[in-house]
């Protein structure tokens, strides 16, 4: 296992000992890190607006942009009845992303659209932001991420019939090397009654609808 550790397809790759220290020991150990980068780097840490750096950044690394590694974060898994039988597509669409690329750790920006047909169970609307949100904060690949925030609202509503569409700029393709600021990456996962092409075009036609208010 250790670093040879490979999960499965969706995992991501973790190792055993991930929780072993506390988040205010990650914290403590990332300062340093992010200290010694910024020296090697030439930067003077003495410097009024640099010497809260290393801090700032170990925080943001292990309570926010990295926070979706540990699953304490994991959204609950409350579920409601479908009391009003309501049997056709929900989508919840436009849902703001923020990623971390795991390859150059810059960031992912971009939107997801989640689908569920109801098989007697439905989470509430912010249920489906959570658990984009928390998937999303991890250094990520979006096909990962798309495959996670699926599998995930499969098991919490008991049912294959959920989909998900994710459109983002990657800030390593938009920003450096290639530099190109206009293209954007898709990725999709369908799964269940999604695989029927009718009912997928249905799921992307409402993604599509102009929603202004
Ligand atoms: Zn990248």
């Amino acid at each position: 296992m250790g670093d040879e550790h490979v999960g499965s397809s969706t995992d991501t790759p973790l190792r055993p000992d991930a929780f072993e220290l506390s988040d205010i020991e990650k914290i403590d150990r990332i300062k340093g890190q992010v200290k010694e980068i910024m020296e090697t780097l030439g930067l003077d840490l003495e410097d009024d607006s640099l010497k809260g750096t290393p801090t700032r950044v170990a925080k943001m690394f292990v309570n926010e942009i990295f926070g979706g590694l540990h699953p304490d974060r994991k959204p609950s898994a409350s579920t409601f009845e479908n009391k009003y039988k309501y049997g056709e597509i929900l989508v919840e669409k436009n849902i703001t992303l923020y990623s971390t690329c795991e390859h150059h750790l810059l960031p992912i920006v971009g939107k997801a659209h989640v689908a569920y047909i109801s098989k007697g169970t439905v989470v509430g609307l912010s249920k489906m932001n959570r658990i984009v949100d928390y998937y999303a904060k991890r250094p990520q690949v979006q096909e990962r991420l798309t495959m996670q925030i699926v599998k995930e609202l499969q098991a919490v509503l008991g049912t294959q019939d959920v989909a998900c569409v994710i459109d983002a700029k990657h800030l390593c393709v938009n920003s450096r090397g290639i530099r190109d600021i206009d293209s954007s990456t898709v990725t999709s996962e369908f799964g269940g009654k999604f695989k029927d092409p009718a009912v997928r075009r249905e799921f992307l036609d409402y993604i599509n609808l102009d929603t202004e208010f």
